[in-house]
This record gives structure tokens, C-alpha cells and sequence, in this order.
């Protein structure tokens, strides 16, 4: 091993590692394997639900996507948000005014050291020339941890967890989030900026998964 391939290995190491999967591997210049790439789902749908007037994810929320958003949400992994925000694609149909992120609050935020749909907004945004907004949503509570929920349950415990500025009249939003499973988030969201006087909202994430949101 040469001087250069050293350095390689031992300062950079993500370099030749797969950033979804972390496996040593040959890897494209989105620093993602070829294995990844072959057992990513696309998401492939655009739905309609509430207060949205249109939502769609990159991939369906399993196998190593869904290891992957882990490891970006709470192991600190906040380089992975590049590489996810590739595949990122809004619906062409969409007329889109100004891109904005779904907000968690200070608390949270202080602990996480980022909010990971902000890192994915920021790099969605450099990719495709759509304009960022910040403070546009605000979390205005700690909200308890969805995933035992009934989607009554959820509903109910994000109520009013949300404040939109009025910065958002008259203009067609899309929001940015990581994960859509029942969209309980999403909808609230939405349904806080329309309050708000958005236009049209439409949601984008990098994974969602299908069953659960009709
Ligand atoms: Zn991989």
C-alpha cells in the first residue's frame, strides 16, 4: 500500500466505503456501492391526502435504505444526507415557489447536534437551484415518539405541535422531510401552513413506505 492509498484509508476513510451501507466496495463518485444501488425500491407514486396536494419519496423505507436514515437520523451520520438528497426528485407538475424542511424543535436539535430534513433541504436545494427556506415552520413542542401509535393517536399528539409563519401566503411550498410512514407529520405540517395561507403544499422525502399511507 503506497502513501496515497494510506491517507485514503485511514483519513478519509468513507472514501472507499459505500456511505449507505458502510461495506468496503468499489464505489461510484456518489461514494454509494453498486450492491446499494441495485436493492434500492423506488418509491415511484405520487399521492394526495389532506391537506397535500402532492407527496412522493425517492425510495420505499426498507432493507438498507431504511439503515441508512438511521444511521443519518441518530448515530450522527449527518454525511449521508448528500448522498441521499441525490435521488431527491420533485414531481414535475409541481410549481414550486420555495423549499422549506420539516422543523424539530431547539431541544431536540441541541441533542442531534442537526435536523436531518434541513441537511437533506440544504443539499436538495444546491442540486436543483430551488430556492431554501428557513423558520418557515417551527416546532413549538417535544412531541412523544410516534412509533407505537394508532394514526388516531399520532394525529392527536402532533396537534398544534407546529407554528408557519405568515411568510408563506399566497406561495406553493414544498416541504422536505426524511421519512414518511403513516404521514401523520406531513399532514400536520401541511395543514399548519394552508392555515397559514400556502397555496399548494407538497411534500418530498427519501423513503416512504407505501402501505400504511392511503
Ligand atoms: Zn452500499
Amino acid at each position: 500500500m503506497n502513501i496515497k492509498e494510506l491517507i485514503r484509508k485511514y483519513v478519509f476513510p468513507q472514501q472507499n466505503t459505500c456511505l449507505l451501507c458502510f461495506h468496503e466496495a468499489i464505489t461510484d463518485e456518489n461514494n454509494v456501492c453498486e450492491a446499494c444501488m441495485a436493492r434500492f425500491e423506488p418509491f415511484d407514486t405520487v399521492i394526495k391526502i389532506g391537506d397535500i396536494d402532492g407527496m412522493t419519496a425517492a425510495f420505499v423505507y426498507d432493507g438498507v435504505i431504511k439503515q441508512a436514515i438511521m444511521n443519518f437520523k441518530y448515530n450522527g451520520r449527518k454525511y449521508i444526507a448528500k448522498p441521499l438528497a441525490l435521488f431527491m426528485e420533485a414531481d414535475d407538475r409541481w410549481n414550486i415557489d420555495f423549499v422549506t424542511f420539516v422543523p424539530i424543535t431547539q431541544n431536540r436539535r441541541l441533542k442531534r447536534g442537526y435536523n436531518q430534513s434541513e441537511e437533506l433541504a440544504r443539499h436538495f436545494c444546491d442540486r436543483t437551484g430551488l430556492q431554501l427556506r428557513g423558520n418557515i415552520l417551527t416546532k413549538v413542542r417535544d412531541t412523544d415518539s410516534q412509533t407505537k401509535l394508532t394514526r388516531e393517536e399520532r394525529r392527536a399528539n402532533l396537534k398544534g405541535a407546529f407554528k408557519a409563519t405568515q411568510r408563506v401566503n399566497g406561495f406553493s411550498v414544498l416541504l422536505i422531510d426524511d421519512v414518511i410512514t403513516t404521514g401523520s407529520t406531513a399532514l400536520e405540517c401541511a395543514h399548519t401552513l394552508k392555515r397559514a395561507g400556502a397555496k399548494r403544499v407538497y411534500v418530498l422525502a427519501v423513503a416512504a413506505s407505501e402501505k400504511n399511507l392511503t
